[in-house]
């Protein structure tokens, strides 16, 4: 039995999953001729309450496309210093968009609409023109940790002040809708774009949508065709990602609480100086000083049990779909005897 945490996108299609994949109806999506894939766009869009949603194959080229759709080249950003679209995008803003980014430096990847305000550039020339804030929730490389939906109702007015274009990186924001017992139409209504992620949490082997009203992604399918994602019959693709809004949005609160328990263990060992709070599926901790990385990796390693690094001294375990219940126990047993 091999318990891989490294990431909760380590997950394979269930036989259900793939049944459902098998019996899709398909057609070729770059004439908008593949049903399924346009019953998961209509679908998603509805449940935002936004006019149109599309079908990518990775959450990176919804956020590209996001970026790309807010901005001209030489505007800037707003991020945090976490940001995803920042760290692990491999600077796409800069390569597609010519766009760069004001970090914030926020707390577990989020700040505050008064941090917003302090950075947006004044509107003189040679200042470079702040046209969109972008946040992440839940925030990956801030563990898994879930906004608090009245400071992005006060950004949004921020962004109404100012212009500003508003986009969400929801790649586990069902995460936080199930945690927090929020709703998808009440993100809707306060961003602009929100791109959603179909591999992570619920399981699909590929897919990420990106949502928005007609004006702001009526350029949408040209720039993903820009980006080189132009895809052909992906309903079979589409189809999974029906069957995982169907039926693997709730049951996340099951990674929740494993998780939590997860942090309960590692904070009573002695190698370990501090567990980042768990409000997800991310369990973030950090090693004392005299405690070798390497060697706390392959003592787990040894007991088939993977987990990753996040730099500077920070550790990471992820769970997932695929991470059981005689997993969680056998790990939970190999943590107390560690
Ligand atoms: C995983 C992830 C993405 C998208 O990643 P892809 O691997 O391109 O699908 C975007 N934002 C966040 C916060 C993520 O965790």
């Amino acid at each position: 039995m091999i318990i891989d945490l490294r990431s909760d996108t380590v997950t394979k299609p269930t036989k259900y999953m793939l049944e459902a994949m098998m019996q899709a109806k398909v057609g070729d999506d770059v004439f908008r001729e593949d049903e399924t894939v346009n019953e998961l766009e209509t679908r998603v869009a509805k449940m935002f309450g936004k006019d149109q949603a599309l079908f990518f194959p990775s959450g990176t080229m919804a956020n590209q496309t996001a970026l790309k759709l807010h901005t001209n080249p030489g505007d800037q950003v707003i991020c945090d210093k976490y940001a995803h679209i920042y760290n692990y995008e491999s600077g796409g803003a800069s390569f597609n968009s010519g766009v760069s980014c004001k970090l914030i430096d926020g707390s577990k990847g989020m700040f505050t609409a008064k941090q917003v305000e302090e950075a947006i550039n004044p509107d003189t020339y040679y200042y470079s023109k702040t046209s969109l804030v972008e946040i992440e929730n839940t925030t990956n490389k801030g563990g898994g940790a879930c906004w608090g939906f009245n400071e992005i109702k006060k950004m949004r007015t921020v962004c109404d002040e100012n212009n500003l274009g508003f986009h969400l990186d929801g790649a586990r924001l069902w995460n936080a809708l199930v945690e927090k017992k929020e709703t998808t139409e009440q993100y809707g209504e306060v961003f602009d774009t929100i791109s959603v992620c179909l591999s992570k949490g619920l399981g699909c082997p590929i897919g990420s949508i990106l949502v928005g009203d007609s004006k702001i992604m009526q350029n949408a399918i040209r720039i993903r065709k820009i980006f080189g994602g132009n895809m052909r019959q992906v309903g079979y693709l589409a189809a999974a990602g029906l069957y995982a809004l169907d039926n693997n949005i709730e049951r996340l609160k099951i990674d929740h609480q494993k998780a939590k328990e997860i942090g309960v263990e590692l904070s009573k060992l002695s190698m370990i100086k501090t567990v980042e709070p768990i409000e997800t599926n991310i369990v973030i901790f950090e090693l004392h000083n005299d405690v070798n990385e390497n060697h706390f990796f392959q003592k787990l390693a040894d007991k088939n049990i993977h987990i990753i690094s996040m730099g500077s001294g920070k550790l990471r375990m992820v769970t997932h779909l695929d991470y059981t219940n005689e997993m969680h126990d056998k790990l939970l047993e190999n943590l107390i005897n560690m």
